[in-house]
């Protein structure tokens, strides 16, 4: 950072301290994971400089040679990556890429059939304060109250009743795989199209190490820095048909010009998913969170649905008669960062909440196994069976800082 260290040294301070917090924290934010330097230096990149409205070939600014080039190169890469047939690499977030789909092919006032956010959906699959729900007739399905699964009987049923034009699945906080054939099978019956939100879990689908949604949905959207462990930015996948809707849906239809430096970010994300390495990861990743889920499950936490499929883990304090934010401040206290979450039916609301949502992607890629995430439960364990004894807090705080520096960020 030469030059900002000379041009603004609060910045460039701020910098150095957040990148210490990092190194220094463990990141347990199933929404985060740790950007590869690569990515890093092609969002830091000259492509910033670049103004280049429209697609390649189609630009209304000159000078677009390269660009045209990185956009091509970042949706080949894409289509291969998930064997899709057409790829937009232009939505600036994950929400950005909800909402152009949603006006890809519906009007306002349409309805659409999402899961609950309280049940693990998401702001932008139609919450009264997101600006999906205020364009669009949303209705909701749930998780059933026993096995705290999605009750595709329900979406079965609500469905028919409302014969939504649009069927949303996809989620923030659910631990377990999605039936996508069985959703696609409902959407069918009404003609009602299917969108798959995979923002969560797209590094894990782009490794095959799960099912993926593209075969089944018309639409597929995610983001590119969760388990895809890229920079921030969001894509949209769509059948072939739909190509053209979607393109104009982001652009002119809800974005200006696009983020060339995030595209390029985009594009080399993609060609680090392709690699060996990279399946080994996503399969520890899904390891050390089933891992996770035992270990809790062991120590007397109720684990929300029985068990984890994938990168996430959400954890019922109510038997410790815990509450989340109390957890969510203590264990940053001590050096374990991670965020309260609503679980099913929760009685506390979004502020206080009975869980914890625990995402296994930063720890794994720091290179830890089983062994350390069986310490690092312990270590949350102490630190909420004991949140008021100081001395018990400083040990589990110098256990955190010693895994740290044993597992660096960057190697
Ligand atoms: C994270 C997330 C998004 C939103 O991504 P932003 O880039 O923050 O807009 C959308 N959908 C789901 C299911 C998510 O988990």
């Amino acid at each position: 950072m030469q030059w900002l260290s000379r041009h603004d040294s609060e910045v460039a301070q701020l910098i150095n301290n957040e990148e210490a917090r990092i190194n220094n924290t463990l990141d347990l934010i199933a929404a985060e994971s740790i950007t590869p330097p690569s990515v890093m230096e092609a969002l830091g990149s000259i492509f910033n400089t670049k103004a280049a409205e429209g697609y390649p070939g189609k630009r209304f600014h000159a000078g677009c040679r390269y660009a045209d080039a990185l956009e091509k190169l970042a949706i080949l890469r894409g289509k291969q990556l998930f064997k899709a047939e057409h790829v937009n690499v232009q939505a600036h977030c994950g929400s950005s890429a909800n909402l152009a789909v949603y006006f890809s092919v519906l009007q306002p006032g349409d309805g659409i059939l999402s899961m609950k956010l309280s049940h693990g959906g998401h702001l932008s699959h139609g919450a009264a304060a997101s600006i999906t729900g205020k364009c669009f007739r949303f209705q909701h399905y749930s998780v059933d109250p026993e096995t705290e699964v999605i009750d595709y009987e329900e979406v079965g049923n609500l469905a028919q009743k409302y014969r939504p034009k649009m069927i949303v699945a996809g989620a923030s906080s659910y631990a377990r795989l999605i039936d996508y054939e069985r959703l696609a099978r409902i959407a069918n019956d009404i003609s009602a199209y299917l969108l798959v939100d995979m923002a969560h879990i797209a590094g894990l689908v782009a490794a095959g190490v799960i099912p993926s949604p593209v075969p089944y949905s018309d639409f597929v959207t995610f983001t590119t820095y969760k388990t895809l462990m890229g920079g921030r930015g969001g894509v949209i996948i769509s059948r072939k048909k739909y190509a053209k809707k979607i393109d104009s849906a982001v652009f002119p239809g809800s974005q200006g010009t696009p983020a060339l430096n995030q595209i390029a970010a985009k594009a080399v994300c993609f060609k680090l998913a392709m690699a060996s390495e990279f399946e080994t990861l996503q399969k520890n990743i899904l390891k050390n969170a089933a891992c996770f889920a035992g270990e809790f499950a062991k120590k007397g936490y109720r684990i929300v649905s029985g068990r984890t499929e994938n990168h996430l883990v959400l954890v019922d304090l109510r038997p410790w008669g815990l509450k989340g934010s109390r957890a969510e401040s203590v264990l940053e206290s001590v050096g374990i960062i991670l965020n309260r979450n609503v679980i099913p039916r929760d009685p506390q609301p979004p502020s206080v909440t009975s869980g914890i949502r625990i995402g296994s992607t930063a720890v794994t890629a720091r290179g830890m196994g089983p062994a350390e995430v069986v310490r690092i439960t312990g270590l949350i364990d102490k630190a909420l069976q004991h949140d008021h004894r100081k001395e018990v807090l400083q040990e589990v705080s110098a256990a955190v800082v010693g895994l740290c520096l044993a597992f660096p960020v960057y190697r």
